[in-house]
């Protein structure tokens, strides 16, 4: 199985505040979980007519920053993310791989409009973290109604998520760790 979970702190994000993060997202996975700062070069993946990056590219320069190694990797970026057929993305991942990637810039109640409020935006924050790990870890959708893993396209859906996987995703997720 993979041996840690890495957060790559690319975001304006203390890496200390990152920490929090890090230990709800071990508790749910039951594996050691550490944050690093990251170097991502974000020049290549943006696309300048859209104002975006392109989440398949960090992808893949995730992939090949760190190749020798078998820790799943989560890059938290303070940039808006896309995939060519959506408007955005909050996130994306390699389904049964290691690399994910999530951004922090529609997770944040300002984007909208609304009142700052760090402890929502984190909260949201780590919802998506395990929800783009959970497909690191081979989940798919799940359509449980609080379920972490039931796909979200507003920041209303998320907040009514849960942070933990539903029961029945738990026991994937428990198959796929013994796998791993
Ligand atoms: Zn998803
Ligand atoms: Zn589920």
């Amino acid at each position: 199985m993979a041996s840690a979970i890495n957060i790559l702190n690319a975001s304006k994000l203390e890496d200390s505040r990152l920490g929090e993060l890090s230990q709800a997202v071990g508790r749910v996975f039951g594996i050691r979980t550490y944050v690093t700062s990251a170097n991502l070069n974000l020049d290549k993946a943006f696309d300048a007519s859209r104002g975006q990056c392109n989440s398949t590219a960090l992808l893949a320069e995730l992939l090949n920053s760190y190749k020798q190694s078998d820790e799943k990797r989560i890059a938290i970026v303070g940039v808006d993310l896309f995939i060519p057929v959506l408007t955005f993305v909050f996130g994306e991942a390699q389904l049964n791989g290691i690399a994910a990637v999530v951004s922090t810039v529609r997770l944040a109640n300002p984007f909208y409009g609304l009142l700052p409020n760090e402890d929502i935006d984190f909260g949201r924050l780590e919802k998506e973290v395990v929800h783009e790990l959970g497909h690191t870890f081979g989940l798919y959708h799940c359509h449980q109604f609080e379920c972490v893993m039931r796909s979200s396209t507003y920041v209303e859906e998320i907040d009514l998520k849960r942070l933990n996987p539903c029961n029945r995703c738990s026991e994937l997720l428990k198959v796929a760790m013994l796998n791993k």
